[in-house]
């Protein structure tokens, strides 16, 4: 018998799942089925994303409903759009047997007036973000008094978010006798209140040991010098050859200066953070979930939700700045029961945090080293020849061509033959990776070299009378140090006496002017364009920009406005990008006299 027949599903939900590929429940949906069957009790379950939650929640709930009225008699709270979606989505295919489902998908960022006219035809279940369900609430457009289920999903994320005054007020409106299922990944202290405040006795199952990442996940780390991170990720990014990953920064700047430079290096990728239009993020997502894009660069906030299989490795570019944000990140690797890596790259300072995290995962963390230039090579040439392995040959096709492609080659033998068409991608690696240096961190020290002066500081502020401010250029536009300076001044109409400490970062750069001088340097940057970016300059704060807002200038006072431009004039090149060579800017002697748009030595292929 089928085993979600047993768990005392009916038949026309188990034959809709069997369709999706489900023939056996998932340890979740096992534990908390029989459980929310009953409809008795309230509920919590902690478990990781990807676990099958949604269908652990989903059928009890079908099962339950009644739907020959149309009043909404369940209400789904979840994070995001994206999640809110994949919900409303999943619920459909699980009754594509059942008559008369109605679920209607309420979330911003898109035309209210749809939403409402769904709700006003009839719905059973209602799925959510708050801010927009609050929204419908207050203008009178729903009746809750039948709700007899609500659902919090990845209640710590929506908490996370900010969602908690919005949940009480949603909570109250619904009726006192209703059950109230809670899902979390994580139950820290505000969750807990949750359970405590709005439930009463609730049944509480945990699938793998609480806060425990999934088991199926790797966790790595990689130590590197805060100068050497962009060409370390490349490295262990093309170390993996068939890398289908989600890299993950701490804000939208540096989201957006990776995906622009990683762009740049032909590499496929892009960026998805909350500067973008709910269009533009669709679109992203899309190229994503289709697999046109390999490597999707996202802030935390963005990224949630995102549920995309087979996700190959999580990277974590920055640790986020709460802990607790790993186990989210990770999750996006592994799901449904497959195997993933999650990288952390990390320089001396931040060795702690791994092992807090290593605390709260319950897992240890594996140390790799960074890959030398001859095993990237040795794992791209083999991935040639897998590939020439597998490349399906139209026979027709090829055919016509065939007597006199043989004839064009028949000076060569077969072993020359092979190492010619091997040569063609793996020549492109051997020429990138020729002399490439030892990024790991001892290495660094044993040859003696020492961290940048700038890196030692790390100070936010500037020197007593001067502001620090941020430019998104750095070492791999081949900006040496006294580049960056003549740049500066150049554009800025300022003397090199004005300039400070100057702190050059792989993707973007901080340095020092005068308090007197900043204006200068706004006015002298404003719409300038370096090889069809804009650049941008801003008051370096606390928190340079991040996702939760730092202090903010552009020149002209258009900063948004530019933002977007530079945005759009990065994706525009996105085929053109040749590979910058990894080790760049320092003593190239790479003036900017040489900045007219113009690249020198690069391949203009695109990777992928
Ligand atoms: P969560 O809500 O916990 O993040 P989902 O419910 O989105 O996880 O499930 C993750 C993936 O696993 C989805 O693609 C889903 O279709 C699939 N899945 C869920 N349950 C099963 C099952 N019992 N058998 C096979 N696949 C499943």
């Amino acid at each position: 018998m089928n085993p979600f027949l047993e768990l005392g599903i009916r038949h026309e939900i188990v034959n809709a799942i069997t369709e999706l590929g489900f023939e056996k429940p998932s340890p979740i949906q096992e534990k908390a089925i029989p459980v929310l069957l009953t409809g008795n009790d309230d509920f919590v379950g902690l478990a990781q994303t990807g676990t099958g939650k949604t269908a652990a929640f989903g059928l009890p709930l079908l099962e339950q409903l009644d739907f020959s009225s149309k009043q909404p008699q369940a209400l789904v709270l979840c994070p995001t759009r994206e999640l809110c979606l994949q919900i409303a989505r999943d619920l459909e295919k699980f009754a594509k047997y059942i008559d008369n489902v109605h679920v209607v998908a309420v979330y911003g960022g898109a035309n209210i007036s749809d939403q409402l006219r769904q709700i006003r035809r009839g719905v059973q279940i209602v799925v959510a973000t708050p801010g927009r369900m609050l929204d419908i609430i207050g203008r009178k457009a729903i009746d809750f008094s039948n709700v007899r289920y609500v659902v919090l999903d990845e209640a710590d994320e929506m908490l996370n978010m900010g969602f908690q005054e919005d949940i009480n007020n949603i909570l109250s409106e619904t009726p006192d006798d209703k059950k109230t299922w809670l899902f979390s990944a994580t139950m820290p202290r505000e969750v807990r209140r949750i359970a405590q405040n709005y439930m009463t006795n609730p049944q509480e199952l945990t699938v793998g040991t609480k806060n425990t990442g999934n088991e199926n996940i790797e966790h790595q780390y990689f130590m590197i010098r805060a100068k050497d991170k962009y060409a370390a990720f490349k490295r262990i990014v093309d170390y993996y050859p068939e890398i289908f990953g989600i890299v993950f920064c701490r804000t939208k700047i540096e989201t957006q200066e990776i995906a622009e430079a990683l762009i740049k290096d032909g590499y496929n990728a892009d960026s998805l953070h909350g500067d973008l239009s709910q269009q533009q993020r669709d679109k992203v997502m899309k190229r994503y979930r289709e697999r046109n894009l390999q490597l999707l660069i996202a802030t935390d906030v963005a990224a949630r939700g995102i549920d995309v299989n087979d996700v190959t490795h999580v990277i974590n570019y920055s640790l986020p700045d709460e802990t607790e944000n790993y186990t989210h990140r990770s999750g996006r690797t592994a799901r449904a029961g497959k195997t993933g890596i999650s990288i952390s790259l990390i320089n001396a300072k931040e060795m702690s945090k791994i092992r807090h995290i290593e605390k709260i995962i319950g897992k240890e963390f594996i140390r790799k080293q960074v890959p030398q230039g001859t095993e990237v090579c040795e794992k791209q040439l083999f991935a040639i020849v897998d590939k020439v392995h597998n490349v399906e040959v139209h026979e027709e096709q090829i055919n016509a061509f065939l007597p006199q492609i043989l004839e064009s080659l028949q000076d060569l033998s077969k072993e020359e033959v092979i190492k010619k068409f091997a040569s063609l991608e793996f020549n492109r690696f051997l020429n990138y990776y020729q002399d490439a240096p030892d990024l790991n961190m001892e290495a660094r020290e044993a040859r003696g070299e020492r961290g940048e002066r700038g890196e030692r500081g790390d100070r936010r502020t500037g020197s007593k009378g001067y502001t620090r401010l941020f430019i998104n250029l750095g070492s791999v536009d081949e900006f040496s140090r006294g580049d960056m300076l003549s740049y500066i001044c150049n554009k800025g109409k300022i003397s090199g006496k004005s300039v400070g400490k100057i702190d050059l970062k792989g993707v973007f750069t901080f340095f020092e002017v005068l308090d007197a001088d900043v204006d200068s340097v706004f006015q002298g940057f404003n719409g300038v364009d370096f090889n069809g970016r804009n650049v941008r300059i801003e008051v370096s704060g606390d928190k340079p920009s991040s996702d939760r807002g730092g202090r903010r200038r552009s020149g002209g006072g258009g900063g948004d406005r530019r933002d977007r431009g530079d945005r759009g004039g990065s994706r525009g090149g996105s085929s053109r990008g040749g590979r910058d060579r990894e080790r760049s800017g320092s003593g190239s002697g790479s003036g900017f006299r040489d900045f007219s748009g113009k690249r020198r030595d690069r391949e203009s292929k695109n990777r992928y």
